[in-house]
């Protein structure tokens, strides 16, 4: 029995979405439902020596359910950023903008001089006596590194309930002191605002407090072209595995969401993956040590094989062998590596070679099937084909293969056969090693519905099979597709791709109740 939340009554009834909270009577739930409902979630914040604080399920979360949608508590220019509007934060170009007529920012209309979020650096750059003069609008721009650290200095302005839950974040200020990044950031940051903005407001220890916070908390937000950076409150709680429970979308308005692709149990810890779950593991350790500062022990860092898919082994050096070569030790990528089968070692400059000059030929590769179809063909000697660099070039290829609807009823049958194979061969593997990357996998379950029910037609034309199997499989990736894809908004390719999965869900949903 616990104490009703609003009369102290003892009661045994829970509020049955967070299961955090107690009420005698559904009158006193509904009285105190205005106060509780921006703390009502199904997790609570938990907190530990190794980890801090961390979100845990207070309930089992259903597959689908949204756990958290939240409105940052700042955003604005990447730190490497040519200019963008201020307001919008989308780019702008040289002929075609407004400078704010108070501080010289450029803007890209009036429009975006009102919005809450120019007031900060708007207001210190009118204190400062001299507008600002943007003129280079081509590449990045060395006076936009300090403006999100402005903004997140300036929270308090608009905001004392933000600015508290800013300085609640971690900023992993002492880790992070003496490092190159940390010094490179006083010079362009924490020495360069009050210099700049001829203002002594901030202390240099909490400006860089700022740069760290933001760095360590920082979203990249894709709703601007290019992205910004954004930081919210709960999610920065949300801890790291690179196998994470939680996947991550945007709305239109830029609030995070964060859901569930597949069922969480109670009592699970809550996690999303900060760096790409589609990276191999030595890439994803290296990005979050230099990012994030913190070496990764999820449970698909610890194991070498990545659950068994072998995603970042390559083939032995001894061709006639036929073994895969991985690191000797498990958390030792830089060490040497052995082959499983003939147990022969190769030193890690070896490995290099091959893995460097497989990414550096993706990065320089004409993006179309000629040339991914050449790289798949060459690289075969050194990797396998569920290789982290193979998948890059046949998720490309799944695309490329057929772009739209059009190319899809003239592509060669061969070529369709290889955009099926790729896409199931994808789908197994990502669902086992990134099932939160939802906007990938969804991606490739529309193109391979699409295949299937393509593949389907010409059968028909040949035979009188009847083809009902083979649309009850497009159905069933269709659906997937609508599923990964169910919180992208329409400003995304996602977002179309997503209105067209369920026009196609629907119609084979008729086709396959009446064959
Ligand atoms: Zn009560
Ligand atoms: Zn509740
Ligand atoms: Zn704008
Ligand atoms: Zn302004
Ligand atoms: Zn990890
Ligand atoms: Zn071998």
């Amino acid at each position: 029995m616990n104490p009703c939340h609003v009369c102290q009554e003892p009661t045994k009834n829970k509020c049955s979405n967070c299961n955090l909270v107690s009420y005698c009577s559904v009158q006193h739930q509904k009285q105190d439902w205005k106060t509780h409902k921006p703390s009502c979630h199904p997790f609570k914040i938990a907190h530990n020596e190794q980890l801090g604080r961390h979100l845990v399920a207070t309930r089992t979360i259903k597959p689908y359910e949204i756990i958290l949608k939240e409105a940052p508590l700042m955003r604005g220019p990447s730190q490497i950023s040519a200019p963008v509007c201020l307001g919008c934060l989308n780019s702008i170009e040289a002929d075609d903008h407004i400078d704010c007529s108070e501080c010289g920012w450029p803007l890209c209309g009036p429009e975006c001089k009102s919005l809450d979020e120019h007031k900060a650096e708007c207001g210190l750059t009118k204190d400062r006596g001299d507008k600002v003069n943007v003129t280079e609008f081509n590449g990045p721009h060395p006076l936009y590194t300090c403006l999100s650290t402005v903004r997140c200095l300036l929270i308090g302005e608009t905001s004392p309930e933000k600015a508290s839950k800013f300085q609640e974040l971690e900023s992993l200020e002492s880790t992070r002191r003496g490092s190159n990044q940390w010094k490179a950031d006083l010079t362009s940051i924490g020495q360069f605002i009050p210099k700049f903005f001829k203002t002594q407001k901030f202390s240099e220890e909490e400006i860089m407090r700022a740069v760290g916070a933001l760095q360590i908390n920082g979203h990249e937000v894709p709703i601007s072209d290019p992205p910004h950076v954004a930081v919210f409150y709960t999610a920065s709680f949300v801890e790291n595995s690179c196998l994470p429970n939680l996947a991550k979308s945007f709305n239109k308005n830029g609030h995070c969401i964060l859901w569930a692709p597949r069922e969480i149990k109670k009592n699970a810890h809550l996690s999303i993956c900060y760096s790409d779950a589609v990276w191999g593991t030595a890439d994803r350790q290296r990005h979050l040590m230099q990012t994030k500062l913190f070496k990764c022990a999820c449970v698909r860092c610890v194991d070498v094989t990545e659950l068994d898919t072998l995603y970042s082994a390559i083939k032995c050096e001894d061709r006639k062998c036929g073994g895969l070569m991985l690191p000797i030790k498990d958390d030792d990528w830089n060490g040497s590596w052995r082959c499983r089968e003939c147990h022969k070692q190769v030193q890690k400059h070896y490995v290099e070679r091959i893995l460097e000059r497989a990414g550096q030929d993706i990065h320089s590769m004409e993006k179309n099937v000629e040339s991914g179809l050449k790289y798949l063909k060459h690289y075969e000697k050194w990797l396998p084909p569920q290789h982290y660099h193979m998948s890059e070039i046949k998720i490309l290829l799944v695309q490329l293969l057929a772009k739209d609807q059009q190319e899809l009823m003239v592509i060669p049958d061969d070529r369709l056969l290889l955009k099926l194979q790729f896409a199931r061969e994808l789908i197994e593997l990502y669902e086992i090693i990134a099932p939160c990357e939802v906007r990938m996998l969804g991606t490739l379950c529309f193109e391979l519905h699409s295949a299937i029910a393509e593949q389907t037609r010409r059968v028909a034309l040949e035979t009188s099979l009847s083809p009902k199997d083979r649309l009850e499989e497009s159905l069933f990736y269709v659906d997937k597709c609508v599923n990964y894809l169910q919180y992208e908004s329409d400003i995304f390719v996602e977002g179309h791709m997503l209105k067209q999965a369920k026009i196609n869900r629907d119609a084979l949903r008729m086709v396959t109740r009446i064959s």
